[in-house]
């Protein structure tokens, strides 16, 4: 399948070409050509997620370079535990509603699913490229979990090194101190900055053709088309699962919000006609999307810092892809709804679900877990399907005094807390960033 740039002016490319490019080179991000016609019916309800994914993925990936070996891709990168699990408290019947767990790969949240795929379909291009003397170097923004998804998707393999730049004082003391902990051809950047100048910087860095000739650059943003197309795999999954093939009843689905690459993918899945409903967009104090929803005008502005800091977005990148999707069509009538959830509320919502039903859950899972509560308080009993973004105990420093007991991080994660860790400071201009990419 071919892609072609959001913004229109650059050519189109095959998919592995755009995956490896991150940005068009006209500014805009890459989206697939047309979507392919994946019938649901047709699929195996008890497949395991590598098979969905192949399933799924395969129109996407015909006639690339990567087509042969796309059940290789999947098995190797997407074979994660995928739990689905009842929400405690909830009902059976009317008022049904699960938890789809996404934070049980090596660094605790989603992003994993996707880092892994990407890096998997990078190195296995680069294997059929000529060799070079310089290493493709994999730059990334990160609001806190992205970073280090990639980075352990990436530590290790030869021919690449992966720069990571995080807003300093803006991400957890657990996910910092994990950014650091790679070392090998991975290097944490500090920057004195917000997410948003992380971003801008990354952008600006691929969008100069000469830094991406010389450092070779590519990104794993979600920016990038090898990090949003994975990620349908698991709403298709829990869409296959929760209604069999039995088209009769759609699943909504709320998602932890913040730069949209997660929610896009479920909207994606749900135009592959995958059987879901309505979909709300579950974010933090940052408003862009809910007023977007609420007004019709989109205002892109500075992230605030809050307690769901993977979230921490206030102008997210994938809007671009979102409002491409929907160029011929009125955006709000598409049953996408987006909901803004407070810091007091956040806190009240994780210290309830642990008093009532035990249930601990991280900042960003809170948000979307807020907003199945507003759906039952406004009597809405169709059944939800909530994304579980990372596992709390990423987040031990807001959740533990909130239920009043220590989260036990699962084992990946406590091995990466017991290296050592270190990261280098950085400006937040565009000129410091591309000084370092250009020292050898
Ligand atoms: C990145 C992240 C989000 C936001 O996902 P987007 O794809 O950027 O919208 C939500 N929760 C957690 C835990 C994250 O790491």
């Amino acid at each position: 399948m071919k892609c072609l740039s959001t913004r229109g002016r650059a050519p189109t490319v095959d998919l592995a070409r755009a995956l490896q490019a991150g940005l068009a080179p006209d500014g805009g991000l890459y989206v697939p050509e047309s979507l392919p016609a994946v019938d649901p019916g047709t699929l195996d309800s008890t497949a395991s997620l590598p098979e969905t994914a192949q399933s799924v993925l395969a129109p996407f990936f015909a006639d690339g370079p990567l087509a042969g070996q796309l059940g290789e891709i999947c098995r190797s990168s997407l074979d994660l535990p995928l739990p689905i699990e009842a929400v405690p408290g909830s009902k059976s019947g009317a008022g049904e509603a699960w938890m789809l767990e996404l934070f049980h790969g090596p660094t605790a949240a989603f992003k994993d699913f996707a880092a892994r795929f990407l890096a998997e379909c990078m190195a296995r291009l680069a294997s059929t490229e000529p060799v070079s003397a310089v290493d493709r170097t994999i730059l990334v923004a990160t609001s806190g979990d992205t970073g280090a998804a990639v980075a352990a998707a990436f530590h290790g393999r030869p021919g690449f090194r992966v720069r990571i730049l995080y807003p300093e004082g803006r991400v957890s003391p657990l996910q910092a101190h994990q950014l650091g902990a790679f070392g090998d051809n991975v290097t944490a950047y500090r920057v004195a900055g917000s997410f948003d100048d992380c971003q801008r910087m990354v952008k600006a860095a691929l969008n100069d053709p000469e830094l991406r000739e010389k450092a070779r650059l590519s990104t794993a943003n979600s920016i990038c088309i090898g990090r949003l197309l994975p990620q349908i795999a698991y709403y298709a999954q829990a869409a296959l699962t929760l209604t069999g093939t039995n088209r009769a009843e759609e699943l909504q689905v709320i998602v932890p919000t913040g730069n949209l690459g997660n929610a896009l993918a479920c909207v994606l899945a749900r135009e592959l006609d995958f059987p879901i409903g309505d979909i709300w967009l579950a974010t933090n104090a940052n408003r862009t999307l809910p007023d977007f929803f609420a007004s019709g005008e989109y205002v892109g502005r500075d992230g605030l810092a809050t307690l769901a800091n993977a979230m921490d977005v206030g102008d997210p990148s994938n809007f671009e892809r979102l409002a491409w999707l929907y160029r011929n069509r009125d955006l709000h009538d598409a049953r996408i709804h987006a909901e803004s959830v407070s810091d007091a509320t956040i806190r009240e919502r994780i210290r309830h679900e642990h008093e009532e039903h035990g249930l601990v859950i991280c900042p960003h899972t809170a948000c979307a877990m807020e907003v199945l509560a507003q759906r039952r308080a406004a009597s809405d009993e169709r059944p939800f399907l909530v994304a579980a973004t990372a596992h709390p105990a990423k987040f031990g420093e807001i959740v533990e005094p909130l239920i009043g007991r220590k989260v036990q991080p699962p084992p990946a994660l406590a091995d990466l807390l017991s290296r050592p860790s270190h990261a280098e400071p950085l400006e937040p201009q565009e000129r410091a960033l591309r000084e370092l990419l250009l020292k050898p």
